[in-house]
């Protein structure tokens, strides 16, 4: 058998290409002794699958087809079977891609009984094809046709779904649900026979039941009674569309029976397909996309250049309200987002309402016209986006915690200045000066004011110190009511003049609202190191030590230079 035409749909892979060269093709057995007969119509994506069941001298021909299809669909059957042991043609309704073979099976089938296996109102109409056969009413035997052994074609009435005579049939020999236009589905490429990709299946069974099934209503109820009458499946065998492998049959069932259909009930005369199409097609490559794409970024580029390919403009941007950052937005000709709403000129298409989530399309010149159903599909997916969305926002939320957990181990929490831990951690420049800075008697601050006061003292101490140095120098309290500002590239001689100005504002303090504290002093130490000295942090830092000792040796309020032998001397 040439299956190779026909492997399962790897949607992953490309897929094998209808070949001119094989246009001699065979029947497939999809069962033992059940066989698809059809002919592949090129270049079409609406295809209609024919079977056969090998039954002795009494085969049963299911949805026989059409003059378009019937020559290619005998020369399969001859392959396999005397034409003379085709006694049964199941109709499952009346269409002509059904039943306009009839009357040229009229000419070629010669077992001497031959029936038409359908419903009372199905044949109303199959009788109009004018052929020459009896007809077997399903309704009359109790909605079954027995064939060899203990097999039997057992049949379901499937009102409206998509006519009202509709029925399916059910092969308790091999398991197979001959479902007709249930499950149907128009095929992207016709080499692709047989799926075991729900995903796949389902987004192109999606506009096949939303043009010809009336309703969802009807649709699940129908569904529900093929289950209950028959709880094992073993594959699906449509009418049109890819025959539905085993493994995913509960799982096609349930997405079917959820589809909105009848839809197009509303929609304009010129619903056209191919549109319709491209949307399912588009549909499966973001399912796709939002598989792969874990950076925002990356799902806005993918969905840019999906909706470009399904004629919508190429150019969009993806935002998020996020709960504390507010409006974010991706941009897909952007490598970085942005904190900003989705650009108010274009085109936005509400995706999710919370968090508020925004596509936004930039239109193609002033006129450009969105497709409604494109934005109908966009909508229906963003419910399948929420858990993506939700793993962002957790990411944002987990950083952001990081983010200050870090922040909180590296400062005090009294004056929000670094603390001795972010000293260690800051990197040194190859020359700098350290300012070491020492409250005078603050002591005596607490002890006449209470530590309330002397805490409103610390703090501004830290503001004043803050705004008395310039943006590049850090400020780090060290601990109790000492501090130490780092300035780098800044040489003795300038560290002296910050460390003087720094003094002169601790005077102001009182004024500045430190509470009635009296005078507030402080003791300076400078020490520098040049590019040209090697020496650690901790030396440089000894000899900041040194000089505030000094300073307050020599009676404190005021700013003492390290000896610079000291450091030199190494
Ligand atoms: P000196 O001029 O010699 O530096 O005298 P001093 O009183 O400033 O120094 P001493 O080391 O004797 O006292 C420091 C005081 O600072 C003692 C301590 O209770 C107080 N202190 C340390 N940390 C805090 C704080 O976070 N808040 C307040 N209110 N007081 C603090
Ligand atoms: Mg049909
Ligand atoms: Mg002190």
């Amino acid at each position: 058998m040439d299956r190779s035409l026909h492997r399962p749909c790897d949607s992953s892979a490309t897929q094998a290409r209808f070949d001119s060269a094989s246009t001699q093709e065979q029947p497939v057995e999809i069962a033992p002794g059940v066989w698809w007969v059809g002919v592949r119509l090129v270049k079409d994506h609406f295809q209609c699958h024919t079977y056969f069941i090998a039954n002795g001298s009494e085969g049963v021909l299911i949805d026989p087809g059409s003059p378009l299809t019937i020559e290619g669909t005998l020369a399969k059957l001859r392959s396999i079977t005397d034409l003379g042991a085709i006694r049964w043609l199941v109709c499952h309704h009346s269409d002509p891609d059904i039943c306009a073979s009839l009357p040229r099976l009229g000419d070629v089938l010669t077992h001497p009984d031959v029936h038409v296996v359908t419903e009372w109102r199905a044949n109303a109409l199959i009788r109009h094809y004018d052929h020459p056969f009896s007809t077997y009413l399903v309704e009359q035997h109790n909605w079954c046709l027995p064939l060899q052994g203990n097999r039997r074609l057992e049949f379901q009435l499937t009102p409206y779904l998509h006519f009202p005579g509709a029925m399916v049939s059910f092969d308790t020999g091999s398991g197979t649900l001959f479902s007709s236009d249930l499950f149907g589905g128009f095929v992207p490429d016709s080499s692709v026979l047989e799926s075991a990709d729900a995903a796949y299946i389902i987004e192109n069974a999606r506009p096949f039941h939303q043009h010809y099934m009336p309703s969802r209503e009807l649709l699940s109820a129908g569904l529900a009674r093929i289950r209950s009458r028959w709880p094992r499946i073993e594959r699906i065998a449509p009418q049109h569309g890819h025959i539905v492998a085993a493994s995913i049959v509960d799982e096609v069932f349930s997405a079917l029976g959820a589809m909105d259909c009848g839809v197009y009930c509303l929609a304009d005369a010129d619903v056209d397909l191919k549109r319709l199409l491209r949307i399912a097609e588009a549909r499966r490559r973001l399912s796709e996309a939002l598989l792969h794409q874990s950076s925002p970024l990356g799902m806005v580029r993918a969905m840019g250049t999906i909706l470009e390919s399904s004629g919508q403009p190429g150019e969009c941007a993806l935002s998020v309200n996020m709960p504390i950052d507010g409006w974010t937005t991706w941009n897909s000709f952007e490598d970085h987002p942005e904190r900003r709403e989705p650009p108010a000129d274009w085109h936005h298409i509400c995706l999710l309402g919370d968090p508020a989530m925004v596509l936004a399309l930039k239109g193609k010149g002033v006129q450009h016209q969105f497709d409604p159903d494109m934005e109908r599909m966009l909508r229906e997916f963003a419910e399948s986006m929420r858990p993506w969305v939700d793993h962002l926002l957790e990411d944002q939320r987990q950083a952001l915690e990081v983010a200050a957990l870090n922040v909180a181990a590296l400062s005090d929490p009294l004056t929000g200045l670094a603390n001795r831990r972010a000293l260690a951690e800051a990197k040194l420049p190859a020359s700098y000066s350290l300012i070491e800075l020492d409250l005078d008697h603050f002591k005596l601050i607490n002890d006449s004011f209470g530590h309330d006061a002397g805490d409103r003292v610390l703090k501004q101490v830290a503001r004043v110190l803050k705004e008395s140095v310039r943006e590049q120098d850090q400020t780090f309290r060290l601990g109790g009511e000492e501090f130490l500002v780092l300035l780098p590239e800044a040489d003795q001689a300038t560290a002296l003049m910050v460390a003087e100005r720094i003094r002169g504002s601790m005077r102001q303090l009182e004024a500045m609202g430190a509470g009635p504290v009296g005078e507030v002093t402080v003791s300076l130490g400078v020490s520098s190191k040049s590019a040209l000295l090697t020496a650690d942090f901790s030396e440089v830092m000894e000899l900041a030590d040194q000089a505030l000792y000094s300073a307050k040796g020599a009676g404190r309020d005021r700013v003492c230079a390290a000896d610079g032998l000291s450091l030199s001397r190494r």
